[in-house]
């Protein structure tokens, strides 16, 4: 059995222990001691971390009655010796200030709402209460109200305290859990009647210490509704950042931060608008294209296109030629779209045509630079623009030998 310092005595980092045993889990090396001041994880909250002598501690975790700090890198350090511990102090005021803020948000939730917390998890960027309540339950303003709540309780700076096997527990817990945890009953309290809960956890000494409080907003996880918050130190670069973000995008959309949303919104309005008449514009030009090619149909049934990029709307420019051309008269389309050396090259067939552009000879296929690809009705690939007209003379002669055969 590890002895649990932190327990006892909540607020103290630094201690000594003698080392009981040196493991690897999973070629990791952890340390056991005969007592610690490091919180091993449990009930949602994650292990503290620190130091045993030079030894960096990453997280501590407990298992049969034991501590486990697991290390980073190989100790200095042998069974027997006694050393020194240090937990992390900012990592504990982190953890004890999101943990007890969780106290009191599920405490207001209980005793006033009769909503019961199921789960808490403390996680790396925020943390989250599972609640006993369905969506559309809990109104945007009713969470409002909560968080107030929460916030006022907070600058009311009332004491937490930590009872050791209390005398008569069952009756002003709340959620009744008598349970012991790591073999004894605690009882965690906020005020005289605010909150009495059994819990394992670290905490702040008052309210106070938690900070502010944030609401980041519910999402529902098998049918439940769970709410995302952040406390303390957390909460403030999360109203910091909020702040220069929204100072940014009103800065850029040139207004003030009362406007920004309603500006934002407007141009959002506006780049639909324009997305909308760009489509339009795209496949007017595509109809225009068509209408001016198709008159330049060779015998062998070919049409060559080349345009540069800059000049068509995208990569895409010639499939949407290909289907504005006449459906009912065989062609193959063979276009080029260029940017500087290289082009992008479609071929595509009309739904009269027959011949399968997978059954292009290889020789030609090669030319598309062995990257392309593609169905009977269409390829895609790329090739080096001056091979362009070479390539088109090729798969002109093909179709011709093809008309040919066929007469
Ligand atoms: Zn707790």
């Amino acid at each position: 059995m590890t002895r649990l310092l932190y327990s006892e005595d909540p607020g103290r980092l630094e201690f000594t222990a003698k080392v009981v045993r040196l493991d690897r889990i999973e070629d990791i090396p952890v340390a056991v001691t005969d007592r610690t001041a490091f919180f091993p994880e449990g009930g949602g909250q994650p292990g503290d971390s620190g130091w045993l002598g030079d030894t960096p501690v990453t997280t501590t975790t407990y298992d049969d009655g034991e501590a486990l700090h697991w290390l980073e890198g190989e100790p200095e350090f042998r069974p027997g010796d006694v050393i020194e511990g240090r937990v992390d102090g900012e990592v504990r005021r982190d953890h004890a200030q999101q943990h007890t803020a969780q106290h009191l948000l599920s405490a207001l939730l209980y005793n006033a709402h009769d909503l019961d917390t199921l789960s808490f998890h403390l996680g790396r960027e925020s943390s989250h209460i599972d609640l006993d309540a369905s969506p559309g339950d809990l109104s945007d303003e009713f969470l409002d109200g909560v968080e107030t709540e929460v916030n006022l309780r907070v600058m009311e700076n009332i004491p937490v305290s930590v009872t050791l096997a209390p005398g008569d527990p069952p009756t002003r817990l709340r959620g009744k859990s008598t349970e012991e945890i790591r073999g004894e009953l605690r009882v965690v309290e906020i005020g005289d009647a605010l909150d009495a809960s059994a819990c394992c956890g670290t905490h702040t000494r008052s309210t106070g210490e938690i900070g502010p409080v944030a609401f980041l907003g519910t999402t529902t996880v098998r049918g439940r509704i769970r709410l995302f918050f952040l406390a303390g130190s957390r909460a403030l670069d999360h109203y910091r950042r909020g702040i220069r973000d929204l100072g940014n995008i009103a800065s850029m959309t040139g207004t003030g931060t009362g406007e920004a949303v309603e500006r934002v919104e407007r141009l959002l309005r506006e780049n639909d608008a324009l997305g909308d008449r760009s489509k339009l514009l795209e496949v007017s030009l595509a109809r225009c294209h068509a209408q001016t090619l198709f008159p330049r149909l060779d015998e062998s049934g070919l049409l060559r296109a080349r345009w540069a990029s800059e000049d068509v709307p995208g990569a895409d420019h010639p499939r949407m030629v290909a289907a504005h051309l006449p459906a009912d008269r065989p062609w193959i389309l063979l276009a080029a779209v260029s940017e500087g050396d290289s082009a992008k090259i479609t071929l595509a067939r009309s739904p009269a045509e027959g011949e399968d552009l997978t059954g292009v000879p290889l020789s030609i296929f090669r030319c598309l630079g062995g990257r392309g690809g593609g169905t009977p009705d269409m390829i895609r690939g790329a090739m080096e623009s001056s091979d362009f007209e070479a390539f088109a003379d090729e798969l002109r002669s093909h179709l011709e030998s093809r008309t040919d055969s066929d007469g």
